[in-house]
C-alpha cells in the first residue's frame, strides 16, 4: 500500500458545510484522525467550519501533528463567535464570493468582516472563486483588498460543490472572459497592486495578474490526485476541487487506502497524455493543459483548459 507523504506533500481543500447539515461531531474527528495518519501536509478548511462545535476538537487532532491549517469564514455571526473561541490564531481566510456579490457589490460587509475579525487579534486574508458574476467585482476589490492591506488574496480553483455546482455552465469563465479581463486590467493597474501578495491557482489568470509571469509559485499543470486532494461534505475524497470523480469515503477507508486505488492511478495516468487541443502548444512544458478537471466537464472542447483559447 502506497502512502500519501511518499509521493509528494499532499494539500487538502475539505468544504464543512453548515452545522444543520455537517457530518457528525465523531465522522468529522475520524476525517481529522485519517488526515493525520495519511500524512496531509496544508489544509484548507472550506465552507463553515466555524460554524461547527466540532471545531476545536477537529483542531486538537491536526494541529499536534504540524498540518498547515487555514480556515475560510463567511463572517456570519455564528463564524465570528466561532473565531472568537479560537485558542491561538489561525490564519484565515474571508469568503468574497459570501459577503461580495454582484447583486450587492459594495464593500461593507466586507470592510465589517475585517474590522471584527482584526477586534480579535486575527489578521484575516480574502478568498474569491472568480466565477463569471464576480469578473466585474475582480477589479475593485483587489484595489480595496491593497488599501486594506490583507495578508494573501487567493484566487484558488472552483469547487464544484454544492455552491456553484448546481450552474456551473454559466457561472464558470471561459478563454473569452479572460480576453474581457485582460482589456479590463491593464498594465499599470497590475503595476499598482504589485504589493498585494496574491496566491492564484490557474495559471492564466497568475499570468494577468501577477505582473511577473517568470516567478510562479505554484506547482506546474494539474494537481489533481497528486499533491491536490478535495474532501467533499460528505468526507468522499476527489482529485481535487475542480474534479467531480470520487475516488471513495475517508469514514470507510484511510487516505493511502483511497491514494493507491485503481481509479487514483488512472486518473494520473489521464491527466499524464496531453489533452487533444493541446497539440503542438509551445507552452505545454509549463501548463501541461491546465487544469483538467474543469475540462472534464466540457469534453467539447477538446480537454484544454477552459481559460486558453488555442495553443501558443
Ligand atoms: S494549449 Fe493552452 S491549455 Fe494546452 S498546454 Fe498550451 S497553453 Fe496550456
Amino acid at each position: 500500500m502506497s502512502n500519501p507523504q511518499v509521493d509528494t506533500p499532499l494539500r487538502v481543500h475539505w468544504f464543512i458545510p453548515p452545522a444543520a447539515v455537517a457530518l457528525s461531531p465523531e465522522k468529522l474527528r475520524l476525517i481529522a484522525t485519517r488526515l493525520v495518519s495519511g500524512g496531509v501536509f496544508e489544509l484548507l478548511l472550506d465552507g463553515y467550519p466555524l460554524a461547527h462545535d466540532a471545531l476545536g476538537d477537529v483542531l486538537s487532532i491536526l494541529r499536534p501533528a504540524g498540518i498547515r491549517i487555514t480556515l475560510v469564514s463567511g463572517a456570519s455571526s455564528s463564524e465570528t463567535a466561532g473565531a472568537s473561541r479560537l485558542d491561538a490564531p489561525i490564519p484565515l481566510l474571508l469568503d468574497l464570493n459570501r459577503l461580495v456579490t454582484a447583486q450587492a457589490p459594495n464593500l461593507s460587509l466586507s470592510a465589517k468582516a475585517l474590522e471584527a475579525h482584526r477586534s480579535l487579534g486575527l489578521d484575516p486574508g480574502l478568498v474569491l472563486c472568480l466565477l463569471r458574476p464576480w469578473l466585474p467585482l475582480l477589479r475593485p476589490l483587489l484595489s480595496w483588498a491593497l488599501e486594506q492591506q490583507v495578508p494573501l488574496f487567493k484566487l484558488p480553483n472552483i469547487p464544484l460543490d454544492a455552491r456553484f455546482r448546481h450552474d456551473f455552465e454559466q457561472q464558470i469563465c471561459r478563454a473569452s472572459d479572460l480576453g474581457q479581463l485582460r482589456s479590463e486590467l491593464d498594465s499599470e493597474f497590475v503595476r499598482s497592486i504589485a504589493d498585494l501578495k496574491m496566491q492564484i491557482h490557474d495559471l492564466f489568470l497568475w499570468e494577468l495578474l501577477s505582473g511577473q509571469p517568470d516567478n510562479r509559485m505554484e506547482y506546474s499543470g494539474c494537481q489533481a490526485a497528486n499533491t491536490l486532494a478535495y474532501i467533499d461534505a460528505q468526507g468522499n475524497v476527489h482529485p481535487c476541487a475542480s474534479w467531480p470523480l470520487s475516488f471513495g469515503s475517508l469514514l470507510q477507508q484511510s487516505l493511502p487506502e483511497l491514494w493507491s486505488s485503481a481509479l487514483r492511478e488512472q486518473c494520473r495516468q489521464y491527466i499524464a497524455q496531453p489533452p487533444k487541443g493541446c497539440h503542438g502548444c509551445a507552452d505545454w512544458g509549463i501548463c501541461f493543459g491546465g487544469c483538467r478537471g474543469l475540462s472534464q466537464l466540457h469534453t467539447s472542447q477538446s480537454g484544454r483548459d477552459l481559460w486558453c483559447d488555442a495553443p501558443r
